[in-house]
């Protein structure tokens, strides 16, 4: 899917016309999936609506700054029961959101997402590929809605800007992010809050977790994959949740002449995380999709009902598969 400006239009007149409305991300919340839901969030309260923002999963501590600038519904109880639509932003599938089955079954969907792996399957979607964050399709939504922009608004959709571009360090920095986020900053986004929390800070606990799981790295298939592990006893050791060192993969990324860096994360004993990133060859969202996950070509991800062992086994096998067929 690429851009479509017929769904943007749609997607605008559905939510100028809606009353009341639920903004929901994915779990595993990110810079990118939190700062879009919020400063949607903002734009439809300023435009006179009832709206909402869920995230129905652990905040991360690095991206609790956000909650300042709108309240979030963490429990599914406190949900608003009747909405004229839930709108899911940075991904496109509902078990992804968190939310009940039965509270989804009675809803009506407006989807904003950027994933290649989003057949457009989901209410009415917007989604545009050709994004490098969601946040930057909020942006161009309040243009097309004529919607003013505050800096408060700019700090959220500009930490989904960041964050979803590692600080504009990755393949998806183009011309038009850092066009947008230059307009945020002018705008009056507090770029120094966005870093100091979501880049810079790190506890105690998770440089103990990152000498961790440096310890496990492990090269395989010729050292064309780079793999870094995150035990349930580690992070135990370390105070810290498994998922609570953002980008730990990319120690993983940074050996020169690997075609692949993988993070495996042991979320309970037979539930393990993966994180796959790609030095461009190889399109990782499609072996994320075949263990049912998903993801952008440079970076993809997927949660496996498999030990971390069984976990790990899986994936390099899959891998060098892919690799070796390339
Ligand atoms: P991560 O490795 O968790 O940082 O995720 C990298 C990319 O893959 C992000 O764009 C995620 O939204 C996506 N992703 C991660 N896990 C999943 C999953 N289980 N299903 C679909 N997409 C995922
Ligand atoms: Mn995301
Ligand atoms: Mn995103």
């Amino acid at each position: 899917m690429t851009t479509s400006n017929s769904s943007l239009v749609e997607v605008v007149s559905l939510l100028k016309a809606a009353t009341k409305v639920l903004l929901i991300g994915h779990v595993a919340p990110d810079g990118d999936s939190l700062g879009s839901s919020i400063a949607l969030c903002r734009l439809l309260r300023q435009a006179g609506k009832e709206a909402y923002v869920g995230c129905l999963d652990r905040i991360p501590p690095r991206y609790e700054f956000l909650l300042k600038f709108s309240p979030v519904i963490t429990v599914a109880e406190d949900l608003p029961p009747d909405v004229d639509f839930v709108v899911v932003l940075d991904c496109g599938d509902l078990p992804r959101t968190g939310l009940p089955l039965a509270y989804t079954a009675r809803q009506k969907f407006i989807n904003i997402d950027h994933h290649t792996s989003n057949t457009g399957a989901l209410g009415h979607a917007w989604v545009d590929s050709t994004a490098s964050a969601v946040g930057q399709q909020v942006l161009r939504l309040l243009d097309a809605a004529d919607w003013p922009l505050d800096k408060d608004t700019a700090t959220c959709l500009y930490t989904s800007l960041a964050t979803d571009s590692g600080f504009f360090r990755h393949g998806n920095t183009t011309p038009t992010l850092l066009r947008e986020a230059a307009r945020l900053l002018e705008c009056g986004a507090d770029a120094r809050l966005v870093v100091e929390h979501a880049f810079e800070r790190k506890s105690l606990g998770e440089l103990c977790l990152i000498q961790r799981a440096l310890g496990t790295l492990s090269l395989h298939d010729n050292n064309q994959i780079a793999l870094l592990e995150v035990s349930l006893v580690d992070a135990q050791d370390c105070g810290v949740q498994a998922d609570e060192v953002d980008e730990m993969v990319d120690f993983a990324r940074a050996i020169p002449d690997t075609a692949v860096a993988v993070l495996l994360k042991e979320m309970a004993p037979s539930v393990t995380k993966v994180s796959l990133r790609s030095k461009g060859m190889l399109d990782v969202s499609k072996i994320a999709e075949h263990f049912g996950g998903g993801g952008h070509r440079a970076a993809a991800g997927a949660t496996m009902p498999l030990s971390i062992d069984a976990a790990r086994h899986e994936i390099i096998r899959r891998l060098a598969e892919v690799l070796n067929n390339a």
